[in-house]
C-alpha cells in the first residue's frame, strides 16, 4: 500500500528552512540544517565547494544516475553604500523590483556574526514631509534601509560593525491559514526542497530500494543562474530540477496542482522525459497543468548550458505572486510530492 505524503510535515518544514535567512552567497546556516536534517535519516551527504549539499541513495542500477535538485537560497540584499544620513543603500541580489520589497523588515549581518534589524523603506516615505512620496520611483537611488539603532551619520552605523558587503535578508513573513494556504516570501524554493527532503524521509522509512543510483543536489546559487550546473555525475541520464511554477494572466499554473514545465525562457525542456512525467501523473492521480513559463530559467537549464549531455525536466508547485508575496496551496505541495514519489520509483526514459 502506498503511504500518502503527510503535507503538514511538509508545511511545518517549510516554516523552519524559510525562517533561516539565505540569500544567494550566505547559505551556510541553510545548507547546514538540511545537512543535519539528512544526517537524522542516515543519509550519506556532501558539500560541494560552492557550498551545496549532495544526498546521494543508491539503487539497483549504480551505472545510470538520475539527479533530482531544489534550491535553498533565495533572494536577498547586500550593503552597498554606507550613507551620511545614517541609512544604507542596496543592492539586490537575484532577480525582482524594489516595490515588492518596500515596508519590508530585514535583518543585516555582519561579518563578525551580528545581527541589526531594520526596514526597507523609500527615502521620501513621510507624506508629512514629502510631496511626491506616492510618485518618486522604487529604484536604488530613492530606497534605503532604517536600522533600527541609534544612527544619524556614516560614522554611527560603522562603530556598529556594519560594512559594505554585508548580507541583508528580508522577513520570511510565513504564515499557514486554515483552510491550507501557506504564505511566505521564500517559497521559492524552500517549498521544494522541503518536498524533497520529505521525499528522501518517505524513500528511507518505507524501506523503498531505487531502482538507480539516484543524488539530490540542494543548490545554493539558483537565483543567480549557476547553482545546479556542477557536481552532476557522469552517469546522470535524467536531472530533474525542483522549481516553483510561474502564475499569471495566460498561465496555467496553479495554486493546487503540480506544474510540469513544457518549455521557458531556456528552450523546450527534455520532450520525452515531459511525456513520461504526464504519464505517470495520469496513471496515479496527480492533478498537474502543462505550462510554459516566460521569464525564467531553471537549475535544469543552466546544467544543460554548462554543456552535460543529459534528459533535463522541470517539475514544481504553483506559486502566486513569484519574487514577492508568495502563497500556494497544500494542494500543490502534495501532487507535487505524489508526482516525485512515483518518479523516483519509475524506469527512465530512454
Ligand atoms: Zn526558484
Amino acid at each position: 500500500m502506498v503511504s500518502l505524503p503527510n503535507t503538514q510535515e511538509t508545511k511545518d518544514l517549510i516554516q523552519k528552512l524559510v525562517n533561516i535567512p539565505s540569500p544567494s552567497g550566505f547559505t551556510g546556516k541553510v545548507i547546514q540544517f538540511v545537512e543535519d536534517y539528512l544526517k537524522e535519516l542516515q543519509v550519506e551527504t556532501k558539500r560541494n565547494r560552492k557550498g551545496g549539499l549532495i544526498a546521494t541513495l543508491p539503487g539497483e542500477n549504480t551505472s545510470e544516475h538520475r539527479m533530482l535538485t531544489a534550491h535553498v537560497d533565495t533572494l536577498g540584499a547586500m550593503v552597498k553604500e554606507i550613507k551620511d544620513n545614517g541609512r544604507l543603500r542596496l543592492d539586490l541580489i537575484g532577480g525582482f523590483t524594489y516595490h515588492s520589497i518596500e515596508g519590508e523588515y530585514c535583518k543585516i549581518h555582519t561579518t563578525s556574526g551580528k545581527e541589526f534589524t531594520g526596514t526597507i523603506l523609500m527615502h521620501q516615505t513621510s507624506v508629512h514631509v514629502y510631496k511626491d512620496a506616492n510618485k518618486a520611483e522604487r529604484n536604488q537611488e530613492n530606497m534605503e534601509v532604517r536600522i533600527d539603532e541609534k544612527v544619524e551619520n556614516a560614522e554611527d552605523i560603522r562603530a556598529l560593525g556594519i560594512e559594505v558587503g554585508d548580507f541583508v535578508s528580508f522577513d520570511p513573513r510565513v504564515e499557514e491559514t486554515e483552510n491550507g494556504f501557506i504564505k511566505s516570501r521564500h517559497l521559492d524554493d524552500k517549498a521544494s526542497v522541503a518536498i524533497l527532503l520529505q521525499l528522501i524521509k518517505r524513500i528511507k522509512t518505507e524501506n523503498i530500494t531505487l531502482p538507480y543510483t539516484t543524488h539530490f543536489l540542494i543548490s545554493n546559487n539558483e537565483e543567480i543562474g549557476y547553482g545546479g550546473n556542477s557536481n552532476i555525475t557522469p552517469e546522470t541520464v535524467e536531472y530533474l530540477a525542483v522549481d516553483m511554477g510561474a502564475m499569471g494572466d495566460g498561465q496555467s499554473t496553479d495554486e493546487y496542482t503540480v506544474s510540469i514545465c513544457v518549455k521557458d525562457a531556456s528552450g523546450p525542456y527534455h520532450y520525452g522525459l515531459r511525456k513520461h512525467l504526464v504519464d505517470l501523473a495520469n496513471k496515479n492521480d496527480v492533478e498537474y497543468k502543462l505550462d510554459i513559463y516566460p521569464y525564467y530559467g531553471s537549475d535544469a537549464s543552466a546544467a544543460i548550458r554548462a554543456g552535460h549531455d543529459i534528459i533535463h525536466g522541470l517539475i514544481g508547485p504553483g506559486i502566486d505572486s513569484s519574487h514577492a508575496f508568495e502563497r500556494t496551496h497544500e494542494t500543490s505541495l502534495e501532487n507535487t510530492e505524489k508526482l516525485l514519489y512515483y518518479y523516483v520509483q519509475a524506469e527512465m526514459v530512454k
